[in-house]
Formats: structure tokens, C-alpha cells, sequence
């Protein structure tokens, strides 16, 4: 019953909604991002969640981060999450990692994921993210947010990240500029995309970077190439 309206359409049918149950997706950051990810990913049915976050609820992040209510401010943003999850979805395993990612562990903490979706809004992050992913050879889906403008793009080994555009060296503002909105758009947009990954269906964003920009109201679909000098892919090579 709860997933007949997805189950009638064709791309998915019955196999599909097996396969998305025997699922494992890793979300990194329960923040902007990965509420939208985290609740379409639940309420799709994928079998198995990961969440990796080691923050706590802060009242600045209600504006965007729907996951977390008032009465959470305090709380640990995995256990404010899950218990929402949990709700929303008794069906899924929902598993909480309380650490930091960086370089040393990345690749430990990601390994046996079939798709790894990317919420944070670190740069450092990202990039542990894009070389464990590459390396272990799992399709990640990248999202990014500021102000009223963001972006999505999924990344393998064959195709470019985000430091093979030279997006690694861009300036960020601290703290980055959001509109909640925007989040809810980037990372509803991350949660098809992996969807579409998990089932191998439609065409998913390897080497097409959308761009949305929400105050002119418009798309932009940039094409980008993996590049010889990357460092991500680079130091891959050579391993
Ligand atoms: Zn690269």
C-alpha cells in the first residue's frame, strides 16, 4: 500500500521497489540537504540509510533544516533525524554514525554503500567525499546551496567532480547564505537523482551539472569534463 503510487509507474514496477528495499544509501549532513534527501529516500522505501553527522540542533538551522523542530535545539541532529524517519518509515533500517568525516576515514565509512549522497557545505568534506567515492568506485550525487542559487551533479570515476571545474578553490562564505527553500530544491533534486541511480533508470547527471538559480526562475545544464590534472581523480590513477 505504501508504495503503490510509485510501484504503478513503469521505470519502477514491483523489481524496482525490491531493488530500492535492498538498498544501501550513505547521506553525509541531516542538515539543509539532507532533509529533503533523507525524507524522500525514507519514504521511497530505500532498505537501508546511513546518516553520517556529528552535530548538534541549532536554532539557525530551522530555517532550512525541516528535520529538526524547536523542541530538538540541543539535541543530536542523527537522533533528531532518525526518530522522524523512524516515524515516517518504520519499514527501513536507519543507521546513525556520530563522526566527522575527513580524508583518513572516508573511504571505511563509505564502503558497501550503492550510492552516497553529499549534504554537507564544506569544501574540505566534498573533497574527502569525491576520493573515497571514485576509489571505491560508488556513484555520488553532489549538491550545493547559496543564497537562492544551487546546483547539483552526480560523479564517478569516468566523469568530472567538482575539482576537475576548479570548484575546490572557490571562495565560500561563512556562514554560507541559505534560503530554505533553495535547499529543499537542491536536495529533493539529489534524492531523484539517486533514486534513478539505485534503479539504473533515466539519465543520470554524470558529467551535467544543473544549475538553478532561484530568483530568475531558471535552469542551466553546464556540461563538464573530467580533467588529466585533477588531484580527486589524479591521485586515483596512480593507487
Ligand atoms: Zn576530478
Amino acid at each position: 500500500m505504501r508504495y503503490d503510487r510509485q510501484i504503478i509507474i513503469p521505470q519502477i514496477g514491483p523489481d524496482g521497489q525490491k531493488k530500492l528495499e535492498q538498498s544501501t544509501v550513505t547521506v553525509i549532513g541531516t542538515g539543509g540537504l539532507g532533509s529533503p534527501v533523507l525524507t524522500y529516500l525514507a519514504s521511497a522505501g530505500v532498505g537501508t540509510i546511513r546518516m553520517i553527522d556529528c552535530d548538534v540542533v541549532s536554532e539557525s538551522n530551522l530555517n532550512r533544516q525541516f528535520l529538526h523542530l524547536t523542541e530538538d535545539i540541543g539535541k543530536l541532529k542523527l537522533q533528531s533525524a532518525k526518530e522522524k524517519l523512524a516515524r515516517l518509515n518504520p519499514h527501513i533500517h536507519l543507521v546513525m554514525i556520530d563522526t566527522k568525516l575527513e580524508l583518513e576515514n572516508s573511504e571505511e565509512l563509505l564502503a558497501g554503500s550503492d550510492v552516497v549522497v553529499d549534504c554537507v557545505d564544506h569544501l574540505a568534506t566534498r573533497t574527502a567525499v569525491a576520493c573515497a567515492c571514485i576509489k571505491l568506485n560508488i556513484p555520488l550525487v553532489e549538491g550545493g546551496v547559496e543564497g537562492f542559487y544551487g546546483y547539483v551533479i552526480d560523479i564517478n570515476k569516468d566523469s568530472a567532480c567538482l575539482s576537475c571545474i576548479g570548484y575546490d578553490e572557490a571562495k565560500q562564505k561563512t556562514p554560507v547564505p541559505i534560503m530554505g527553500v533553495t535547499a529543499g530544491v537542491i536536495g529533493s533534486l539529489q534524492a531523484n537523482e539517486c533514486i534513478k541511480l539505485l534503479l539504473k533508470i533515466g539519465e543520470p547527471l554524470f558529467g551535467r551539472m544543473l544549475c538553478y538559480d532561484g530568483l530568475s526562475g531558471s535552469w542551466d545544464e553546464i556540461a563538464v569534463k573530467k580533467s588529466e590534472s585533477c588531484s580527486v581523480h589524479g591521485e586515483n590513477h596512480h593507487k
